[in-house]
């Protein structure tokens, strides 16, 4: 069955109905299992599973340690441009938003990997915002030929394309891509992307599949919390990372987790993923996906960040600025969205060392 068709499937299903019915036993049944399934995933999602916190913490943590070692490796975004033709209500680089828009140069590039590179980074994530017309292909080519003299890996979090021209990318040294469903519920989807390409649910859906089609070496999505019922989101997040897995065993599928920050959009989040919940969620996506990557961004808070480190984090990031460029000089621009944890990488790397976790900044060399 086509991704699309499943995600339809079970966006039908009555998830909320049917995690209010799972009790502790299904929780304990999931907790017992060699492999959880898709019943154990809803259990451990489930509003029972908040009196289960501590032994899906010991499981999460042995998986982990198990698949990942004591290693955490980092990297770093760098916004290339904010331009973007699409209008979705939560975000601050909204076509919308009357905000300063620019691009870097290839010089400017440059300057900002230098910059970057002292910090020690080694993997680096590029954004474009999403306008094809001020972003395109080319550019990204160019910028990431010089990029991949600074850094060993460079991936992407930029707007969906076609396989062949993830495989150009790839090409020129690009090894992962990041996308975001930002909303597995087709109606609030539509409402909160009421222009521009993304308002096609099914092409973007299709996205991650293209990239690992394409050949990426890791593909990460997620869903943007805040948006539509959050743990119905995991659910969906989660049987779509399996899904991809096991149809492209060469490819590191992860999840990332971002909640909703402060946006210059002004959009008010209408689901809240507290704290707690948070970290059940994380802890469910572990036990479900032992061998899936979990990402961490500097949306989260930077003490937050630190007690998640042992539960199942594989990749973090550090000395994060959500401006276009700013690494070498200052950005007048406006941020995507506001950085929680402001420490320097130093700062993370000591951080990460103090919880007993080794950071990483190179685990791969491209031959
Ligand atoms: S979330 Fe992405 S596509 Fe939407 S407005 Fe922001 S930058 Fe553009």
């Amino acid at each position: 069955m086509k991704i699309l068709e499943q995600i339809k499937s079970w966006n039908r299903y009555d998830f909320t109905g049917a995690a209010a019915k799972m009790t502790g036993r299904d929780v304990e049944h999931a907790l017992s299992a060699e492999r959880v399934d898709e019943q154990g995933l809803l259990a451990l999602l489930s509003p029972a599973a908040r009196d289960y916190f501590e032994p899906m913490a010991v499981k999460a943590r042995d998986i982990t340690l198990r698949h990942f070692g004591r290693t955490i490796q980092l990297y770093i975004p760098l916004y290339l441009a904010n331009y973007c033709s699409n209008s979705c209500t939560y975000c601050g680089f909204s076509a919308k938003n009357k905000i300063g828009r620019s691009k870097l140069t290839m010089d400017e590039i440059e300057g900002n990997a230098a910059e970057i590179a002292k910090t020690g980074m080694k993997h680096i994530l590029i954004l474009t915002g999403e306008s094809r017309a001020e972003s395109p292909p080319e550019y990204i080519i160019d910028a990431v030929k010089i990029l991949r003299k600074y850094f060993v890996s460079v991936s992407i979090e930029v707007y969906p394309m076609e396989t062949d021209e993830y495989r150009m990318l790839k090409d020129a040294g690009v090894d992962g891509l990041t996308i975001y469903q930002e909303t597995y519920d087709p109606g609030v989807y539509s409402e909160v992307h009421p222009a521009g390409k993304k308002r096609d649910y099914a092409y973007r859906l299709g996205t991650p599949a293209r990239g690992a089609e394409a050949g990426f070496r890791w593909v990460n999505i997620g869903a943007l919390y805040g948006l539509a019922e959050p743990a119905k989101e995991s659910f969906m997040s989660a049987l779509h990372a399996k899904y991809l897995q096991n149809k492209y065993i060469d490819t590191e599928i992860s999840l990332s987790l971002p909640r909703m920050n402060e946006a210059e959009g002004g959009y008010h989040a209408k689901y809240t993923l507290d704290d707690r919940d948070y970290v059940k969620t994380m802890l469910a996506f572990r036990i479900f996906l032992p061998r899936a990557g979990i990402t961490l961004s500097t949306r989260e808070r930077a003490e937050f960040r630190d007690r998640l480190l042992p539960l199942g984090i594989t990749r973090i990031s550090a000395g994060s600025m959500t401006t276009v460029g700013g690494y070498d000089v200052q950005s007048a621009d406006v941020p995507q969205f506001e950085v929680s944890d402001c420490r320097s990488v130093d700062e993370v790397v000591k951080a990460i060392a103090e919880n007993g976790y080794e950071p990483v900044f190179q685990d791969w060399v491209a031959i």
